[in-house]
C-alpha cells in the first residue's frame, strides 16, 4: 500500500506551508498556534485563500474541498505554527455543528462570518464543576418570552476575551434527569450581564478565561439543534474536537527544530537515537489513525483513541526536546514553555483517564469493574 500523498496535495500543502512559515515568522512561539495564536488579520488571509471551512457546502460559501485536501493544509499550517486561533474554533467545530444542526436561517447567519474570517467563536462548555462530567453542568437558560435568559458560570473558556459568539451549553430543564435537559445556544459575547477574567496559566499564557453570565437575555432562535438534546449533540462535536490533525502536530514545529539540531549535532546519542525512533513512529501511527477519521474509515469512538495517542505524541515531544536542549532547558524558552503546557495537551478535549473509559467501556465493551 502506498501512503504517499498524491502530487496535487503535495502541492496544496507546500502551499499552505509556505503561508504558515511567513506568518509564524513574525511570532515568538510557534508552539500550539492553533489555541493561543490569535491573530484576525491571518483569518482574513486565510479566508482569502479559501482555507476556512474547506468542505462546507458551496451554498455556504463553502469550498467544496475533500477532506483530504483540509487535512493536509491544515497540517502544513499548524505543524508551522500560523497563527490560527481566532478562525479554528468555528472552523472545525461550530460550522460543522451549524451545518447538521442549525437552521438554514441559523447557517445563513453565521456562517458567512465564519467563513470570511471575520467572527471569533468560543467554546462555552466547561464550568467549575463540570469538565469531564458534562451532565453536572450547572449554568441555566429559562425562556421569558420570545426570548432565553442565561445565567451562569464557565472556565477555561479558551479565547472568550477576544470572542464575538460564545457556543453555550445550559440547563433548559432542571428537573429532567441530568444528561436529558441541557440545550445548546449562540450567545453574543458583547450582550450585556457577560463579565470576561482572563486566567494566566503557569506559562504566563491568558488565552482562556472564567465566563460569567448574569441575567444575559439572548433571542429565541438561538438555540441551536432540539431543546434539551444538546447530550448526543456535544457528543458529536467531540469527535469533531478529539479527531483531528491538531491533536498531533500543536507541537510540530519545536520538534521539527530539535530534529535538526539533533542531525546537526551529528546525531550520536543511542539514547536519543532511539527515543527519536520511538517518536516517528508514534507520530506515523497517530497520523494514520487521523487520516482514517479523515477519510471516514473510523470506527465509531475512533476520536477517543485519536486523541489519546495523538498527545501522548505530544507530551513525548516536549519531554525529548528538553533531553535535547540539555542544561538550556533550564532557561525560560520555548523549551521550557511547552514542557509546563504540555500536560494541558492530556487535558483540553476530554482528560486521557476520561478517553481511556470511553475506549473500555464503549469502543471494546469491557465490563465495568463492580462498585464495591
Ligand atoms: C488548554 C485548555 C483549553 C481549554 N479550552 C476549553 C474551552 O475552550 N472550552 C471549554 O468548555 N473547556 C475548555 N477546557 C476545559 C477542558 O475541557 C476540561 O479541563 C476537561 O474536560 C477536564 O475537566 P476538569 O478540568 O473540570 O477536570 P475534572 O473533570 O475535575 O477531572 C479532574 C481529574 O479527575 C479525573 N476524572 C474525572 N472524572 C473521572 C472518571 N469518571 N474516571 C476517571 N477519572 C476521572 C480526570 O481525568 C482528571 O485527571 C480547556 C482546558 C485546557 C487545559
Amino acid at each position: 500500500m502506498d501512503f504517499a500523498l498524491a502530487p496535487d496535495l503535495l502541492e496544496l500543502s507546500d502551499q499552505a506551508r509556505a503561508m504558515g512559515l511567513e506568518a509564524a515568522a513574525q511570532r515568538d512561539i510557534r508552539e500550539d498556534s492553533w489555541l493561543i495564536g490569535s491573530d484576525r488579520a491571518f483569518s482574513k488571509q486565510l479566508a482569502e485563500a479559501g482555507w476556512i471551512g474547506m468542505t462546507w457546502p458551496n451554498e455556504y460559501g463553502g469550498g467544496g474541498y475533500t477532506n483530504l485536501e483540509r487535512f493536509v493544509v491544515v497540517e502544513a499550517l499548524i505543524s508551522t505554527g500560523a497563527p490560527l486561533a481566532a478562525s479554528w474554533f468555528a472552523d472545525r467545530q461550530i460550522g460543522p455543528t451549524l451545518l447538521q444542526y442549525g437552521t438554514d436561517e441559523q447557517r445563513d447567519r453565521w456562517l458567512p462570518g465564519i467563513i470570511e474570517g471575520t467572527s471569533m467563536w468560543s467554546i462555552g462548555m466547561s464550568e467549575p464543576d463540570a469538565g469531564s462530567d458534562v451532565s453536572s453542568i450547572r449554568s441555566t437558560a429559562l425562556r421569558d418570552g420570545d426570548e432565553w435568559v442565561i445565567n451562569g458560570d464557565k472556565i477555561w473558556t479558551s479565547g472568550a476575551a477576544e470572542a464575538d459568539w460564545i457556543y453555550f451549553v445550559a440547563r433548559t430543564d432542571p428537573d429532567a434527569p441530568p444528561h436529558k435537559g441541557l440545550s445548546e445556544f449562540v450567545v453574543a459575547m458583547d450582550s450585556p450581564g457577560i463579565t470576561v477574567r482572563p486566567v494566566t496559566d503557569l506559562t504566563q499564557n491568558n488565552h482562556f478565561c472564567e465566563v460569567h453570565f448574569e441575567q444575559v437575555r439572548v433571542p429565541g432562535d438561538n438555540l441551536v439543534g432540539g431543546l434539551n438534546e444538546s447530550f448526543s449533540q456535544i457528543m458529536r462535536q467531540m469527535e469533531h474536537e478529539r479527531g483531528g490533525i491538531d491533536r498531533l502536530v500543536s507541537n510540530r514545529a519545536l520538534y521539527d527544530d530539535a530534529r535538526a539540531s539533533f542531525s546537526a549535532s551529528g546525531a550520536s546519542d543511542p539514547l536519543l537515537r532511539q527515543r527519536f525512533a520511538h517518536a516517528e513512529s508514534l507520530y506515523t501511527i497517530a497520523r494514520h489513525m487521523v487520516l482514517q477519521e479523515v477519510l471516514g474509515q473510523a470506527p465509531r469512538g475512533w476520536s477517543a483513541i485519536t486523541k489519546t495517542l495523538a498527545t501522548e505524541f505530544e507530551i513525548e515531544v516536549a519531554d525529548l526536546c528538553g533531553r535535547v536542549a540539555g542544561s538550556d532547558t533550564m532557561l525560560w524558552n520555548r523549551i521550557s514553555r511547552n514542557i509546563c503546557y504540555a500536560p494541558a495537551y492530556t487535558i483540553m478535549g476530554g482528560t486521557t483517564l476520561i478517553l481511556r473509559n470511553i475506549i473500555g467501556e464503549r469502543v471494546l465493551g469491557l465490563a465495568r469493574e463492580p462498585r464495591p
